[in-house]
């Protein structure tokens, strides 16, 4: 088996944390902060097999040893992993009241416990105020890597009490090496890394299974819709059939890259034409290009709130997206 290692472009994270390990100044927690499909939950994994290991070398897990072993099978004993339900919506308190019971017992390799939660924007209050709890009584040897691309989604008493990771985009040379040696199909990887916006995990998602193409179908829709070519219900379906929580990305990503190019104009040849077309379509309201941006940054907030309250069961899907739509409607045609 060979050793592990994270990917190329988290070499100097990788090294600050094996560093501080090694005079025992690691925190008790930590929030891995950065765009979605960079690598930041693979990154926890990774590292957590390094503090489990039992003979690393060269700050690596030795990939040999019995808790290596143990971990590549399967989930190691001493490392909890936490993510959002199948529908991706939300952590509930059930998650984190079975991480505290975990932290309470006793190490089954005789070191580190270890627990990894990822999308992490996703904890539910009484899951938030939970973790809380665990954060504030930290115990011997625990770690806790929470990852999130929705940093501000979380408490704040939450992101205060970890130590902040902010993981940049990789730079491009470094990634479209990494592809080139991870896709099996030989293509044009410059392009390919410029449609995942520099995210390399992304771009191999969209070789694998032509994503591009439901995002681009979906974006023309609310397109539609912005030009009233469309109904609100028709797209309040769209969204219901790609998922809730996709689609609203979808909407988030554009309406950031979108409100970026409007207020530094120069960042208008780094956008695809397709959020061009968006802007061209704005900019021929009425409206002035100030209030066009103020109708934006509203929007993304409400996107952003949507998003959050997506993670509460107790609150209505359906309602949630319709009042959205609705929102995007009356802010923009009336
Ligand atoms: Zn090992």
């Amino acid at each position: 088996m060979s050793p592990q290692s994270p990917f190329p472009w988290q070499a100097n994270y990788w090294s600050r944390l094996v560093n501080l390990h090694s005079v025992k100044k690691l925190s008790h927690a930590y929030l891995i902060t950065g765009l979605k499909d960079i690598g930041k939950y693979q990154f926890a994994c990774e590292f957590s097999r390094y503090l489990l290991c039992r003979s690393p070398s060269n700050g690596n897990a030795c990939g040999n040893c019995d808790n290596c072993s143990l971990g590549h099978k399967s989930d190691h004993p001493d490392c909890m992993k936490i993510f959002p339900d199948d529908k991706g919506r939300v952590i509930k308190v059930d998650h984190i009241r079975s991480l505290s019971e975990f932290f309470s017992q006793t190490s089954h390799a005789g070191g580190a416990k270890i627990a990894l939660i990822n999308n992490a924007n996703y904890l539910n209050t009484a899951a938030s105020n939970a973790l809380l709890k665990t954060l504030e009584e930290p115990s011997d040897k625990t770690f806790i890597f929470l990852c999130s691309d929705s940093p501000s989604s979380l408490l704040q008493t939450i992101r205060s009490r970890c130590q902040t990771i902010q993981m940049t985009l990789p730079e491009k040379s470094i990634a479209i090496n990494w592809l080139q040696q991870s896709v099996v199909t030989p293509c044009d990887f410059d392009s390919l890394l410029n449609s995942a916006k520099g995210r390399p995990l992304y771009a191999l998602e969209l070789q694998k299974n032509d994503l591009l193409a439901v995002e681009e179908r979906f974006i023309n829709l609310f397109l539609e819709l912005t030009t009233g070519k469309i109904s609100l219900q028709l797209i309040v379906k769209a969204i219901k059939d790609i998922g809730e929580v996709i689609a609203i990305d979808y909407l988030i990503n554009l309406f950031s890259n979108t409100t970026k190019a409007l207020l530094h104009g120069s960042l208008e040849d780094q956008i695809s034409s397709q959020e061009k077309t968006f802007l061209d379509i704005c900019s021929a309201s009425n409206l002035s290009t100030k209030n066009v941006a103020l109708a934006f940054f509203k929007f993304h907030d409400e996107l952003l709130v949507a998003r959050r309250h997506l993670s509460e069961t107790n609150l209505n899907t359906q309602l949630i997206v319709e009042s959205l739509v609705w929102q995007w409607h009356s802010l923009w045609r009336e």
